[in-house]
């Protein structure tokens, strides 16, 4: 077994270095553990027995976690900036996702992702999936990330095709309070929304990951050549490269919507074999009419709230707060919408804890 930094720097009479003996408590963060007694590189605690319960299950501020404490069970999903996996934690038995981003780049950068993830790990919102911890190694970001058992939109897209308004509705309005919590609180622009990075489980929550990150991929140097995100949801005003603020992800709310609506991607390539390229997507996005829901297909409501969001002008967007108050979202309100069983009649989901 390979000994973790505290098991070298033990300073208590421990019995001799019995490795069947030792492998029982000591991870190899370097947490001993046993009955009352909890040894970490912060110290020794006697805990209570009930504190030892409340303490079995990892919480975001405990920054103890080591990726040796991982096992790894299997690979969820790729992206462009890397791979995510499902792994459990060899101590709790916890599943977490673990997102691995090939990366190497020099110290400053580095530092700066450091950062801005720590923002990313100090967020309080039930909508947000947590990030518990994240460490650079061996030229790799891995970022230990709630795990949501019932993928992102985009996988449950794949297998149900087109979400009916209601269902729309209790997703978005989690969606929205999310949005409200990065916007109002942080002061974050998320800067990637889309299907993907809507992540839902098994008790029928919808949250938002990945704010910042590909923003800091993409100007991260470098990096440049290597990080190739999707525009598809990029509102007009930053493709044209001018400012953008928290509207512009109320333009890929609407987009992502409408979407999950009619089950394709509302900019359709004039030609039949898809897009030529992404700029003229791009110049498509920039230079057509802003799509809209078709209204003999849809609810008013629905297709007002699209109208509410989409729109080429920024400011004639409404805020996620004002959106949260719209019709589309108040009017399924009284209706039992059990968007658990929804989620998970697409299918099983692959671990739960
Ligand atoms: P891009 O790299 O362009 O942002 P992406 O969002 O699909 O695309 P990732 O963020 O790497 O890329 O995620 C890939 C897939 O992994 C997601 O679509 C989802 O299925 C899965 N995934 C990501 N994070 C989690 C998580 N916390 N829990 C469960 N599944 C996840
Ligand atoms: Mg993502």
């Amino acid at each position: 077994m390979k000994k973790g930094p505290l098991a070298a720097n033990l300073k208590l009479s421990l019995p001799p270095p019995d490795e069947v003996f030792l492998s029982k408590f000591l991870t190899e963060s370097g947490t001993f553990k046993d009955g009352d007694l909890l040894v970490n590189r912060n110290g020794v605690r006697l805990v209570s027995q009930s504190e030892v319960e409340a303490a079995a299950l990892i919480q975001p501020s405990d920054n103890q976690l080591s990726l040796a404490d991982f096992d790894a069970i299997q690979v969820i999903g790729k992206g462009n900036g890397g791979i995510v996996r499902l792994v459990q934690h060899k101590w709790t038995g916890q599943f977490f996702a673990l997102k691995v981003i090939q990366m190497n780049i020099e110290e400053s950068a580095r530092k700066h992702i450091a950062r801005e993830l720590k923002i990313n790990q100090s967020s309080q919102c039930p909508y947000i999936v947590v990030c518990y911890q994240s460490f650079y190694d061996n030229g790799a970001i891995s970022i230990i990330l709630e795990y949501m058992d019932g993928g992102s939109l985009a996988d449950f897209l794949n297998k149900v095709h087109m979400i009916p308004e209601p269902y729309l509705a209790a997703i978005c309005k989690q969606v929205l309070k999310g949005l409200w919590y990065l916007h109002h609180e942080k002061h974050i622009i998320h800067r990637d929304l889309k299907p993907s990075n809507l992540l839902i489980n098994h008790r029928g929550e919808v949250k938002i990951t990945d704010f910042g990150v590909s923003a800091i991929l993409a100007s991260t140097s470098g990096l440049a050549n290597t990080f190739v995100g999707t525009y598809n949801y990029m509102s007009p005003e930053r493709i044209l490269g001018g400012n953008y603020g928290y509207r512009s992800d109320i333009w890929s709310l609407g987009l992502v919507l409408l979407e999950c609506a009619t089950g394709e991607f509302p900019f359709s390539s004039p030609q039949p074999e898809g897009w030529a390229n992404v700029y003229e997507l791009m110049e498509t996005i920039v230079d057509q009419p802003a799509p809209h829901a078709p209204s003999d297909l849809y609810s008013p409501e629905f297709c007002a709230f699209i109208s509410a969001c989409v729109q080429k002008d920024p400011k004639d967007r409404l805020s996620a707060n004002e959106l949260m108050a719209h019709p589309f979202i108040t009017k399924f309100e009284n209706l039992e919408i059990d968007l658990a069983l929804y989620f998970t009649s697409a299918g099983p989901p692959l671990a739960t804890l």
